[in-house]
């Protein structure tokens, strides 16, 4: 993937409640210009905002300034379609192909997740690796991969989506005590995702199962960095469920990093030892941390817009 860093290109990040906007001038730099609600009731409405900002912020620039997106749900790269299921007016258009048609500009869209391991791939965390593997732990599980500075869209665009595979344990024994693990159902329609177990609310939902107790997933975690017994059967468990299908990734993959971004990655003892958990498990042995901490924890979907919006694939 070849980065042409020589054009300024907005960069937008869209979730269910809000847009983010902003300009970048050099890849890896977004100033941030506006946060605006996404509250839209249709795909006109949607566009209308777009409008709105790119007439607003862009009076100085070329007209044909691109626009990168990063969104919340599945982008196809076969039909074009952006399915977030929070984001309903996105349905059923080929949305970076009319977007560009409409706004007259190139426009470039990829999953938030993609656009997180497109950044730590090409700037972060993973820079100089071959083969970036982005794992999401925020409200749920997410991820993305990215080869030779390349993001990988696969069918549907679902690559690196290890979050919707069923957890295969039914129990764990945990300093020498059984626990049963629960199948609860997904919002993807199965039952027993890793996404129900894994992300912060999985976390929360985990120690609730296992003790009958409500901690919110930073409560849990400080409770097991204080030394809780409770607090540390759950981590115990948590690092467990998350760390073997990643392992089972590290084999099929090989990839020189994982990155990790989301709520979870804030707490950096949890991430190096869920390291330790994957790196036991894996075919190879990894000699230096193989699990790490993002550098986009925060700003992932801008600065991978920020790449994105500079990329010939
Ligand atoms: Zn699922």
């Amino acid at each position: 993937m070849m980065v042409n860093d020589s054009t300024a290109v907005f960069c937008a990040d869209i979730g269910g409640s809000f847009i983010k906007f902003g300009l970048s001038r050099q890849v890896g730099v977004v100033e941030e210009l506006a946060k605006v609600d996404m509250s839209v009731k249709s795909w006109s409405d949607f566009v209308a905002k777009l409008q709105d900002l790119l007439a607003h912020f862009g009076a100085s620039l070329p007209a044909t300034t691109p626009l990168a997106i990063s969104t919340a749900g599945l982008v196809s790269p076969q039909s074009g379609e952006v399915m977030a299921s929070n984001i309903p007016a996105f349905a059923g258009h080929d949305f970076a192909r009319e977007l560009t048609a409409i706004l007259q500009r190139p426009v470039s869209v990829a999953n938030d997740a993609d656009c997180f391991t497109l950044a730590e791939a090409h700037l972060g965390h993973a820079k100089g690796g071959n083969i970036v593997i982005g794992a999401i732990l925020g409200t749920g599980v997410g991820g993305g991969l990215v080869i030779n500075n390349r993001l990988i869209r696969g069918q549907g665009g679902v690559t690196g989506e290890w979050g919707h595979a069923a957890i295969t344990r039914t129990e764990l024994t945990i300093d020498k005590r059984l626990y049963k693990i629960p199948r609860l159902p997904c919002g993807c329609g199965q039952t027993g995702c890793l996404d129900t177990l894994g992300g912060a609310r999985g976390l929360e939902r985990l120690h609730q199962e296992l003790h009958q107790q409500h901690r919110t997933s930073h409560q849990i975690v400080e409770d097991w960095e204080n030394g809780s017994a409770q607090a540390n059967i759950t981590v115990k468990a948590w690092l467990m469920l998350v760390g073997e299908p990643l392992a089972l990734m590290v084999n099929i993959l090989g990839p020189d990093k994982i990155v990790v971004g989301g709520g979870l990655a804030s707490i950096p003892g949890l991430i190096s030892e869920l390291d330790k958990r994957v790196r036991l498990a894996t075919l190879h042995r990894y000699s230096s941390p193989l699990v790490v901490v993002g550098k986009f924890v925060n700003q992932g979907g801008l600065i991978g817009a920020s790449v994105l919006g500079r990329s010939s694939e």
